[in-house]
């Protein structure tokens, strides 16, 4: 039997706190305890997407073969059409381009987490569900040896303890909330009320400004309503000023989706005014399209209703960590979904933690140093991706400064070389996840946790 060196508390069960569950427990002298919120891991929910950047993470874990059969749409590197984009914000639509990438996996959440939880060793990995985290307490160093673990505190009255506390509680996190309580409370104490403020200003999730409507129905109905829908057959984009629409066929073409971004970048950061989540009739979806090319609007009469949400992102943060807590996932850096990666980046941040907790220089006393590695490296890389899926969500609504069409014009060379220019920069500004991979930061990681003696 091996001995521990120390426990690790994850809160939260998605794809970040699965990730590095599974990571770490391919070291078997790390006790860990994953704390879900829900009774069930496997809530029916969206899909998720990888990219070959996560991917390759993914083969490194030995996870290829379970994922892969469970993919909706299985790995393929060999560049392909990825979208039609077109321009459909008036009477007669027009074609633009076509996105060319390589592909991208996608599974339904629950699949892909089963994969994960097969993978987990009862020894090192204990579950709990339905325990939701509500505050913890990390006790400062006081004058003996050995530091008192971080206290735990659940919403059914029970405690428990860690050496080391993990948030991977998503977007809402009650970890991130609790540890910028503490940062401020500090700031407060030693007078730097500027500092305060900024770490308050951490907690709560931010209105991007952006509002998402979603349907799924079958494909019969689209081609009842309107036969040869090209949607039918290939992933499409319609854009326009302010609205960008994905549609494509799922589940081997018998199902359609839809997503529709309505995007007022104005009011980014402001309040948002209604519930985050609501079912809305398809009369109010209707209205909001009533001036696009009939292909679009046809999409939208076979939808009954569509649910609608507030999309809300995590605040740009000073820091991933503090003392012995760390930040991964959403509760880090939740971002638009306009490039598809942060899923990708939830598995990033917990590879490379693992990879430095795993690592046999790591012992208790050094872990806050460890988190300090984990944070110089993974916070400037998380932090871009969020500034790129903001980019590629302006790009694609047409609103990216420089490139907008405000003005009603006829479709001459200009636009249509402007709406050329549009495509090009989401391709450039995306091909980052296929064509490079996280090896350079994780030998950066490995050699600043050396050199650490
Ligand atoms: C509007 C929107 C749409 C998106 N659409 C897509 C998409 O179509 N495709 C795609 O690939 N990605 C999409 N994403 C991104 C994706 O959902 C996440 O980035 C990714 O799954 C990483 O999530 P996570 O594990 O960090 O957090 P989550 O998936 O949010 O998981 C957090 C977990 O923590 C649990 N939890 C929460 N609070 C507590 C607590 N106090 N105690 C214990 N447990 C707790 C929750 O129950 C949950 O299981 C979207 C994101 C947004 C915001």
């Amino acid at each position: 039997m091996t001995d521990t060196k120390f426990t690790v508390a994850i809160c939260g069960a998605g794809v970040a706190g699965l990730t590095l569950a599974v990571a770490l427990s391919k070291h078997p002298d790390i006790q860990i305890d994953l704390y879900e919120a829900a009774d069930s891991l496997f809530e029916a929910g969206v899909g998720i997407g990888l990219w070959p950047r996560s991917w390759k993470i993914v083969e490194k874990f030995g996870l290829q073969r379970p994922l892969s059969s469970v993919a909706l749409i299985p790995p393929e590197s060999l560049p392909q059409i990825s979208l039609n984009f077109r321009k459909s914000d008036e009477a007669l639509g027009l074609n633009v381009n076509q996105l060319i990438t390589p592909g991208m996996l996608t599974f339904h959440r629950p699949d892909f987490q089963r994969v994960l939880v097969d993978q987990l060793q009862s020894t090192t990995c204990h579950i709990h569900r339905s325990r939701r985290l509500v505050s913890y307490t990390n006790p400062q160093p006081g004058s003996e040896a050995s530091r008192p673990p971080i206290q735990l505190r659940f919403d059914d009255g029970s405690s428990s303890t860690c050496d080391l506390l993990i948030g991977a509680d998503g977007l809402h996190s009650t970890v991130r909330a609790c540890m910028f309580q503490e940062i401020a409370s500090k700031a407060c104490a030693e007078g730097r009320s500027d500092d305060a403020r900024q770490a308050l200003q951490s907690i709560e999730p931010r209105w991007s400004g952006i509002c998402m409507y979603r349907a799924t129905y079958p494909a019969e109905l689209l081609s009842r309503c309107y036969k040869r829908h090209r949607a039918l057959r290939e992933p499409t984009v319609y854009v326009g000023t302010n609205t960008q629409i994905t549609v494509y066929p799922i589940s081997r073409g018998t199902q359609i989706s839809v997503t529709a971004t309505l995007a007022n970048f104005d009011l980014e950061d402001t309040p948002f005014d209604g519930p985050l989540m609501e079912d809305v009739p398809q009369d109010v979806i209707l209205h909001e399209f009533d001036r696009w090319e009939p292909e679009v609007q046809a999409l939208f009469q076979c939808a009954d209703t569509a649910s609608r949400w507030a999309v809300h992102t995590c605040p740009p943060l000073d820091t991933y960590v503090s003392d012995r807590v760390a930040l991964i996932g959403d509760a880090a850096h939740a971002m638009l979904p306009h490039e598809g990666v942060g899923p990708g980046q939830a598995i990033e941040d917990a590879y490379l933690l693992a990879t430095l907790l795993g690592n046999s220089k790591t012992t208790i006393s050094t872990l806050p140093k460890i988190l300090e590695i984990y944070d110089t490296i993974r916070r400037p890389f998380a932090q871009q991706a969020m500034n790129r899926s903001r980019e590629n969500a302006m790009l694609y609504t047409l609103t990216f400064p420089g490139l907008t069409f405000d003005r009603p014009e006829d479709y001459d060379d200009t636009q249509k070389r402007r709406l050329s220019e549009v495509c090009y920069r989401i391709r450039k500004n995306w091909e980052w996840v296929w064509t490079t991979t996280i090896d350079e930061d994780i030998d950066r990681a490995v050699d600043m946790l050396e050199r650490q003696g």
